[in-house]
């Protein structure tokens, strides 16, 4: 029996995998973002040529350093790497046996790495784990809601190797230190500040404010390869690089992704941000038409929590839609094609959609499906399902 020929066939249709339309942000579990074709190019020009690779992270390092306005910078693997990177390099220094017997062995190292409560996040993995993953310990200041000078001030000791800032709409966003206050605090002690800037456009902002290194991810806004970009001041930058013959290792990167990244880095800088602006926009206002008038369905435009140049639909699902918000969001990513809806608040009844990772005509086909669900006679099973996070899933994989 023959099998019938695939290899002319879209790659999800190909690997049986869901042509899901994404309406909830730059999501690692979604696959992150639709990498610029100038970063595609560059990856499948790179891919089969050798390279002498410190050299290739020498002009990485420029680019990011034009970009960021760092004096130095290097490509890993992600963020999460980055910050594993940079903790480690605050903590070893260039002392090369030091960097070899990281994480368990830190004698004689600063081993302590501070970081505000409310900054411990979640992206998929906890952030604490990344100063850990260094061989650091977590000092957590302040409380969840409140955090104060004293609370870092005090905290810095001898054996402080950083503070870790992170900028995120899954921090507490009121009540905490702000990046110039925890670096006045800490350059007076002469520690370094380290922020995490994953999702954040604003490639200059943070180091211009007085950070000493700063680690996003080049699969966010950037739309480049799965990476993570490390800049800062150079002493720091090159400690950190040279965890790649340590800890970094694991969380290397191949020639493609830094060729990737430096391409992307490049179309940053000449993107028509006001054009795509305005595209984000008008497929907002089109989703807001769709769901003008539902019954139990109140949305609106809200601005991006850490104040970068986007905006959202937050949707409230009230129970007279038939829906809770947990039940529409599992209905729409059921469909075809499934829609993955941010809804990471669905306990609170709502979801956001988030109009940044979007193909030309994909906006149209979620305004319909919005609009069919929610005016459908019938409510599937489960459209009163309460917000679970269940692991279940995740327990049963592969299978
Ligand atoms: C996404 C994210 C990370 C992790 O980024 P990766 O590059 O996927 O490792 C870290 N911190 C914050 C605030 C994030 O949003």
């Amino acid at each position: 029996m023959s099998h019938p020929d695939r290899s002319n066939l879209p790659i999800r249709e190909r690997l049986g995998l869901r042509p899901i339309i994404n309406v909830s942000g730059t999501m690692t579990a979604l696959g992150a973002s639709i990498i610029v074709p100038e970063a595609i190019q560059a990856m499948a020009e790179m891919a089969p040529q050798w390279v002498e690779m410190d050299d290739l992270q020498r002009k990485a390092s420029a680019t990011i350093a034009r970009l960021t306005g760092a004096e130095a910078g290097f490509v890993t693997a992600s963020c999460a790497s980055g910050i594993a990177m940079a903790i480690a390099g605050a903590m070893t220094g260039t002392r090369l046996l030091a960097i070899e017997r990281l994480p368990d062995d830190t004698t004689g190292l600063k081993n302590e790495v501070i970081i505000q409560l409310g900054h411990i996040v979640n992206y998929g993995a906890a952030v604490d784990q990344s100063i850990r993953l260094a061989g650091a310990k977590v000092i957590p200041a302040g409380t969840v809601s409140v955090a104060q000078s004293y609370h870092v001030d005090e905290a810095i000791t001898p054996a402080t190797a950083a503070v870790l800032y992170v900028v995120a709409h899954h921090t507490v966003q009121y009540g905490m230190l702000s990046l110039e206050e925890v670096c006045e605090i800490a350059h007076a002690k002469g520690v370094p500040v380290i922020v995490d800037a994953a999702s954040e456009y604003d490639l200059r902002g943070f180091l211009a404010r007085g950070a000493d290194i700063v680690i996003y991810s080049g699969h966010k806004f950037l739309s480049g390869p799965t990476s993570g970009l490390v800049a800062g001041r150079k002493d720091l930058v090159r400690a950190a690089y040279l965890q790649n013959r340590g800890i970094g290792r694991g969380m290397k990167v191949g020639k493609e992704t830094v060729a990737g990244v430096m391409a992307a880095l490049d179309v940053w800088e000449r993107r028509d941000h006001a054009g795509i602006r305005a595209r984000e926009t008008a497929a907002l206002h089109l989703w807001l038409k769709a769901l003008e008038g539902l019954p139990g369905i109140e949305a609106h435009i809200i601005p991006d929590p850490t104040d970068n140049p986007l905006d959202r639909i937050e949707v409230n699902v009230l129970p007279e839609s038939g829906f809770s918000a947990a039940g529409l969001a599992a209905t729409l990513a059921a469909g075809s094609p499934p829609i993955i809806v941010r809804n990471h608040e669905v306990e609170r009844g709502h979801f956001f959609l988030d109009p940044c990772n979007l193909h030309p005509g994909e906006a149209e086909i979620v305004a319909k499906a919005l609009r069919d669900v929610l005016t459908s006679k019938d409510r599937p099973e489960g459209a009163m399902q309460p917000a679970r996070k269940p692991v279940s899933g995740a327990l049963r994989w592969p299978d």
